[in-house]
C-alpha cells in the first residue's frame, strides 16, 4: 500500500507543485487510511470521500494546466464537527444539530478552499465544544491512538487523533478555555489557540464568543505555521476581528532562542500538577536554556481565580448563545406536540441536548439570573481584567510564558466524566489564555510511558511569530515529535 498519508502538508505542497505528486492518489491514500484506521478511534462524524475525490480531480487539472492552485494546494484537512461548511453536516457532535447542513462556508473555510485545501471530513468533538475529553460527543467517544483506554482529550479531539494516525494532513480546532491545546497535548501533536480576534469567527457555532478562537492544528510547527498564516486576518463579517497587516508566520520560524526570556508562573506548578508532568516540562525548559534561552520563575496570583471565573463566564455566554436551539427556529424537534409552547421548547431541548450541555445552560442562566449577576458574573468579569492585568506586567519582562498545557497525562475513559469538576480542573493551566485573550501553542514535550506530555507556550498579544519560533527551535532540537502510536 502506498504511504502517501504520511506526507507532512510542506511536502505534499511542494511535490504537487513540480508535478511529482498527484492530489488525487494523495487523496485516495488518506482516505484508504481512514477506513483502515477509523474504527479503532473514531475521530470522525462525517468523512467527505466523494466530494474531496472531485475537488482533488479538479486541483490536479488546475496544476495540469499550469495555474496556481493556492497556498495549501491539495493538502488534506480535517474540520472540526463546529466550524459550519456549506452542504457538510456540521452537528457539533450533537443530537439537536444532527441533521444541520449550513448554507454558507465559515470564513475560515473559504480561505482555506481558496488556497487549494481539500476537506477531508468533519471531525468528533465534545458536543457543543464543552468538555475535555471529546466524551460527552453524541456520536461516541474518540479514542485515544496511544492508548485505547484513554481519553485524547477535547473538545477537538476528534482532530488530534485523527492527525496523529494520519487520517488526515492538517486539521482545523477551536479552543475556548483549552480545546486545541489540550487534545494536541494528549495525542503528541502541534495546536494553536491564536489571539482573541486574529481569527475569523464567522461560522464557529458559539459556545463562548469572548474567549474563543480557531485555531491550526499540525504534526509539526512549519505545517501549523502554515495554515495559520492561511486562516488569519481581518474578516469585515466578524465584528471582534482585528483589522492588522497579515503575516506568513512560517518567516519566523528559525532555529533561534537566544534572545528569549522564559517566565515560568509557579502557579502552574502547584497543587494538582502531577510530579512527572513537571518533570517533562523542566527538562524542555533546561533544554531550551541550553539552546540560549533564559528563564525566570516569577508569581500571578490571581491566577487561582482563573478556573473558577473561566466557568462562570463560558457557561452565562453558554446560556445565551444556546438559547436559540428549540427545535423550532433551530435544531432537533420531537414527533410529539402536545401542550402548550414551554413544553414544546422543554421536551426538544431536553430530548435534543446531552447531559453536560444542559448542566452548563441551568448553572449559565444561574449566574445571570438577577439576584445573582453581581455575585457570580460581574465578579469574573472583575478577575479576568486583574489576570489580564497581571498578565501584561509580567510580559513586560519576558517574551513567553511556559507551563505545562495539562496537569495530568491523558486519563481513562469514563474516569472523570460522572465527576464534572474533576473535569473542570483539567482545564486549569489552558484557561488563562482565554481570559486574557492571548496566544499559546502546545508542542509535544515528552512522554509518561507511551503516554504524550505537551509543552504550552504562551506568547504576547498578536505575537505568534514568537511562540511559533521557539516551539520550532525546540522541536528541532528534539525528536518527541517522531514518536508515533503502535497501532500506528
Ligand atoms: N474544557 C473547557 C470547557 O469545557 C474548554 C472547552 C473548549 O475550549 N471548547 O469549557
Amino acid at each position: 500500500m502506498s504511504r502517501l498519508f504520511e506526507y507532512s502538508a510542506g511536502e505534499v505542497i511542494e511535490r504537487v507543485r513540480s508535478r511529482e505528486l498527484s492530489v488525487e492518489e494523495y487523496i485516495e491514500s488518506i482516505i484508504e487510511r481512514i477506513r483502515d484506521k477509523d474504527e479503532l478511534i473514531n475521530a470522525y462524524i462525517t468523512v467527505t470521500a466523494e466530494e474531496a475525490l472531485e475537488t482533488a480531480r479538479k486541483i490536479d487539472e488546475r496544476i495540469r494546466d499550469g495555474k496556481d492552485a493556492g497556498r495549501l494546494v491539495g493538502v488534506a484537512l480535517a474540520v472540526k464537527d463546529n466550524i459550519c461548511t456549506k452542504g457538510i453536516k456540521t452537528t457539533c457532535a450533537s443530537r439537536m444539530l444532527e441533521n444541520f447542513y449550513p448554507p454558507y462556508d465559515a470564513s475560515v473555510i473559504e480561505r482555506v478552499k481558496e488556497e487549494g485545501a481539500v476537506i477531508i471530513g468533519k471531525t468528533n468533538m465534545d458536543e457543543f465544544a464543552m468538555g475535555s475529553s471529546t466524551e460527552t460527543s453524541y456520536f461516541g467517544v474518540t479514542r485515544n491512538p496511544w492508548d485505547l483506554a484513554r481519553v485524547p482529550g477535547g473538545s477537538s479531539g476528534g482532530s488530534a487523533a485523527a492527525l496523529v494516525m494520519n487520517e488526515a494532513t492538517l486539521a482545523l480546532g477551536s479552543d475556548t478555555g483549552g480545546s486545541i491545546r489540550c487534545p494536541a497535548s494528549y495525542c503528541s501533536i502541534v495546536g494553536l489557540k491564536p489571539t482573541y480576534g486574529l481569527v475569523s469567527r464567522y461560522g464557529l457555532i458559539a459556545y463562548a464568543n469572548s474567549l474563543e478562537q480557531i485555531g491550526p492544528m499540525a504534526r509539526t510547527v512549519y505545517d501549523c505555521a502554515l495554515l495559520l498564516t492561511v486562516i488569519s486576518g481581518f474578516d469585515p463579517k466578524d465584528s471582534t476581528s482585528a483589522n492588522l497587516p497579515c503575516k506568513d508566520y512560517t518567516t519566523y520560524l528559525r532555529d533561534d532562542v537566544e534572545d528569549i526570556r522564559v517566565s515560568v508562573p509557579k502557579e502552574f506548578l502547584g497543587e494538582g500538577v502531577d510530579d512527572k508532568v513537571k518533570d517533562c516540562m523542566w527538562r524542555a525548559i533546561e533544554k531550551l536554556e541550553e539552546l540560549g534561552a533564559s528563564y525566570r520563575e516569577v508569581s500571578i496570583p490571581s491566577l487561582k481565580y482563573a478556573l473558577p471565573s473561566y466557568y462562570i463566564i463560558a457557561m452565562s455566554e453558554a446560556s445565551s448563545n444556546l438559547a436559540r436551539y428549540d427545535g423550532i427556529r433551530y435544531g432537533f424537534k420531537t414527533s410529539e406536540s402536545e401542550g402548550d409552547w414551554s413544553k414544546v421548547y422543554s421536551r426538544n431541548r431536553r430530548l435534543g441536548f446531552g447531559l453536560e450541555v444542559r448542566r452548563r445552560i441551568m448553572l449559565g442562566t444561574y449566574a445571570l439570573s438577577a439576584g445573582y449577576y453581581n455575585r457570580y458574573y460581574i465578579k469574573a468579569l472583575k478577575i479576568r481584567a486583574l489576570i489580564r492585568r497581571e498578565f501584561e506586567e509580567t510580559f513586560k519582562e519576558s517574551d513567553v510564558m511556559m507551563g505545562p498545557t495539562m496537569p495530568v497525562p491523558p486519563f481513562k475513559i469514563g474516569e472523570r466524566i460522572n465527576d464534572p469538576l474533576s473535569l473542570y480542573m483539567c482545564d486549569l493551566l489552558t484557561v488563562p489564555a482565554n481570559l486574557t485573550g492571548y496566544p499559546a501553542i502546545s508542542v509535544p514535550c515528552g512522554f509518561i510511558g507511551d503516554l504524550p506530555v505537551g509543552l504550552q507556550i504562551i506568547g504576547k498579544p498578536f505575537d505568534e511569530g514568537t511562540i511559533l519560533r521557539v516551539a520550532y527551535t525546540f522541536e528541532r532540537n528534539t525528536d518527541f515529535h517522531k514518536r508515533r502510536p503502535c497501532i500506528f
